[in-house]
């Protein structure tokens, strides 16, 4: 937890969100600005602010943040029409909230390569 970190307000419940999935370690909410009809946010609940902070010893926890983003796109039935994971990092990136977080977006048809 950081005191000044906008998700990890989130996951304390002290910022509202619309959550789509939680569990002891990962969270998943809505974006407050969607880019396609599904954009959902999953988030390690261990603060970590860039996906090149990684370490070996979170390898599991990422695969979990994976794992609910394939729950999500199922429940909201665009498994089988398609979407994307996005996990922006650092400036060039376009990267605007330093805690990881993956995009999970779809319902419509999406371009490549990506902007
Ligand atoms: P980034 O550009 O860092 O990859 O994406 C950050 C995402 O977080 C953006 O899509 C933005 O709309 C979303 N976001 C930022 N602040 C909030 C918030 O307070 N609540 C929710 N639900 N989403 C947020
Ligand atoms: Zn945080």
């Amino acid at each position: 937890m950081k005191e000044d970190c906008i998700f990890c307000k989130i996951i304390s419940k002290s910022i509202p969100s619309t959550i789509v999935y939680e569990d002891d370690a990962v969270m998943a909410f809505n974006d407050i600005n969607p880019q396609a009809p599904i954009h959902a946010i999953v988030i390690p609940k261990k603060h970590i602010e860039r996906i090149s902070d990684l370490r070996p010893e979170d390898s599991k926890l990422i695969s979990k943040v994976i794992s609910a983003g394939n729950k999500i796109a199922k429940e909201k039935k665009i498994a089988d029409s398609g979407y994307r994971f996005i996990i922006n990092c650092n400036k060039d990136a376009g990267q605007a909230v330093f805690h990881i977080h993956m995009h999970v977006i779809g319902g419509r048809q999406m371009g490549w390569p990506p902007g």
